[in-house]
C-alpha cells in the first residue's frame, strides 16, 4: 500500500499555524513513508473561496516547501460526485430523503431539548414513505446513523476512542438546494483520492466518527486517522492574534526563515530526544506519528525566535541579500542597485551572526543602501560630538591617502591613528561607526569601512565632519 496523507484547507483568507503544522506532518509522514502527499481546496464556501484567498495556501505551502505530488483537487469541483454517491445511499436504503421544515426542524431542537435530551434529529422521516410529503417539497438526504452498539477509533495519536452510536443522528449528507455537506464531501474525496491516513487537528475527532457512518454505508476502505492535538497561546489558551503572530503570512512578515518555522513547529508536539535542530531531511529520516505527543502544545515564540537565529547563521549569504532587499525596496531613500548589493553581500556573515531575524537583518542592513546625510540613532547622534567629529575629520584626510584599501591596511591605520592620538581604539571606531552607519552596532568597523569603500566612507565622514 502506498502512503497517500492529503491537507485539505478551507480557503479563509489565512493559513493558521496549527494547519500549517498538520499539512507539515503529512507531508513528512508521506516522504518518510516514500509515499504521496496531496492537496484539496475545500472551495465549497463560494464566498469565502476567492482566488486570493486560495492563493495564500499555495504562497504559504510553497514558501514552508511542501510541495503536493499532483495537482490540488478542487472540492467544488467534484459535487456531482458527491451528489451521486448520495443517490447511490438512497438507492441502497442507507440514507433517506427528509422533508422536514425549517419550523418543524425547530420544534423538534425545542422539545428534545425540554426532556434534558440533546437537540438531534428524531428520526421523524427515517421509515416513513416519501409519498406522506406535500408534492414538490423540498428535501435533504440523511444517513441512516446506527442505533446499537459502539464505534471505535484506531487513532494513531490519540489511540482507542470509543463512540455510543447512539451519540450519532441521521446527519444530512446533502442539503436541500443538492448540495453535500462538508462531512459528505470530505469522505468522497479522501476515498476518491485514495487517501490512506487522515492526518488533522484533534478539533476534528467528532467528525470522524460522522464521517465513518458515509464509510460504512458505502462499503468503503476506512482510511487509517491521526488526530493532532491544537497549537495553544503561552498562556494555554486556543492560540489567536492577542498572543502574536498566528498564520503563517505574519511569522513570515515578522521575518521568521520556513525552515525555522517548519524545524519550530516540528519540535512543537514531536519529540526526537534532545534534538533541537532538524534540517528537512533529517526530518522525513526521523519522523513519524508514534512521537506524536496527545495534549496541546504551547506555542513558545521565544524559543521560535532562538531557533530562528540558527537557521539564520546557516542561511545562504545570497539569499538573505535578496530577503533583505524585498524588506527595504519600499523605502524610496535608498540606493538598492546592484553594487550596493554586493557590498551587502560582504557584510552579510558579520550582520546575519548579529540579527534574530529578518525584520532585524534588514534593519541593521539599511545603512549600506543610505544616502548621505544620514540619519543617526539616538546613540550614534550623542557619539558625534565636536570634539570626535574633529578626530574624524583628521582621521578622514589619512583615511583619504590610504593604498591599497584592504582590511589589513585599514587596521593597521586604525591601531595606528588611535595610538597616536592617545586613544583606546574603540574610542575611534565607535564614533566612527556612528558617522558612517547611522548607529552603534554594525559588523567589524574594518569590515565595514571596507564593504562602504573609500569612497563611501569618505562622503559619509565628510556629511558629519563638515556639517
Ligand atoms: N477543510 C477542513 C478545515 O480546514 C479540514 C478537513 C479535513 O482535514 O478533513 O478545517
Amino acid at each position: 500500500m502506498t502512503v497517500r496523507t492529503r491537507f485539505a484547507p478551507s480557503p479563509t483568507g489565512l493559513l493558521h499555524i496549527g494547519n500549517a503544522r498538520a499539512a507539515l506532518f503529512n507531508y513528512l509522514y508521506a516522504k518518510h513513508h516514500n509515499g504521496q502527499f496531496l492537496l484539496r481546496i475545500e472551495d465549497t464556501d463560494k464566498e469565502r473561496s476567492t482566488q486570493q484567498a486560495v492563493d495564500v495556501i499555495f504562497d504559504g505551502l510553497a514558501w514552508m516547501g511542501l510541495t503536493p505530488d499532483e495537482e490540488p483537487v478542487y472540492q467544488s469541483t467534484r459535487i456531482k460526485r458527491h451528489q451521486e454517491v448520495a443517490l447511490h445511499l438512497l438507492e441502497t436504503g442507507k440514507a433517506y430523503k427528509c422533508f422536514c421544515t425549517q419550523e418543524e426542524l425547530a420544534d423538534m431542537r425545542a422539545k428534545a431539548q425540554a426532556e434534558g435530551k440533546p437537540p438531534r434529529y428524531n428520526g421523524y422521516w427515517r421509515d416513513r414513505d416519501e409519498s406522506e410529503a406535500p408534492e414538490g417539497a423540498p428535501y435533504t438526504v440523511r444517513i441512516k446513523a446506527p442505533h446499537e452498539g459502539k464505534t471505535i477509533l484506531n487513532d494513531l495519536v490519540q489511540g482507542e476512542v470509543t463512540v455510543a452510536n447512539i451519540e450519532l443522528d441521521d446527519m444530512i449528507i446533502l442539503r436541500a438546494d443538492g448540495t453535500p455537506t462538508y462531512q459528505h464531501a470530505v469522505v468522497c474525496d479522501d476515498h476518491d483520492m485514495n487517501i490512506t491516513h487522515v492526518i488533522r487537528g484533534d478539533d476534528h475527532l467528532t467528525n470522524t466518527f460522522r464521517q465513518l457512518m458515509i464509510y460504512r454505508a458505502m462499503g468503503w476502505d476506512i482510511p487509517n486517522f491521526a488526530h493532532l492535538p491544537l497549537i495553544h497561546g503561552p498562556d494555554g489558551a486556543k492560540l489567536s492574534k492577542r498572543h502574536g503572530a498566528s498564520s503563517v503570512v505574519e511569522f513570515r512578515d515578522e521575518g521568521y526563515l520556513p525552515e525555522a518555522l517548519c524545524n519550530y513547529l516540528l519540535r512543537l508536539g514531536w519529540g526526537h530526544g534532545d534534538d533541537e535542530i532538524l534540517d528537512r531531511e533529517e526530518q522525513i529520516k526521523l519522523f513519524d506519528l508514534d512521537g506524536v505527543g496527545r495534549s496541546p502544545s504551547r506555542m513558545d515564540y521565544a524559543k521560535l525566535m532562538h531557533v530562528n537565529g540558527y537557521w539564520l547563521r546557516q542561511a545562504d549569504d545570497q539569499r538573505l541579500v535578496k530577503d533583505v532587499v524585498s524588506r527595504l525596496s519600499n523605502n524610496p531613500d535608498l540606493i538598492l542597485d546592484q553594487s550596493h548589493q554586493d557590498r551587502l553581500l560582504t557584510l552579510m556573515p558579520g550582520l546575519k551572526e548579529r540579527a534574530k531575524n529578518l525584520v532585524e537583518l534588514a534593519e541593521n542592513s539599511q545603512f549600506i543602501f543610505a544616502q548621505t546625510p544620514l540619519s543617526f540613532t539616538d546613540k550614534a547622534q550623542k557619539l558625534l560630538t565636536e570634539e570626535n567629529c574633529d578626530m574624524l575629520s583628521k582621521l578622514a584626510s589619512q583615511l583619504a591617502t590610504l593604498t591599497p584599501f584592504t582590511k589589513e591596511t585599514i587596521n593597521h591605520l586604525l591601531h595606528e591613528f588611535a595610538e597616536k592620538e592617545s586613544l583606546k581604539l574603540g574610542k575611534v571606531a565607535q564614533p566612527l561607526r556612528a558617522a558612517v552607519t547611522g548607529s552603534t552596532m554594525s559588523p567589524g568597523i574594518d569590515d565595514t569601512l571596507l564593504a562602504l569603500g573609500k569612497e563611501e566612507v569618505l562622503a559619509r565622514l565628510g556629511a558629519v565632519t563638515n556639517g
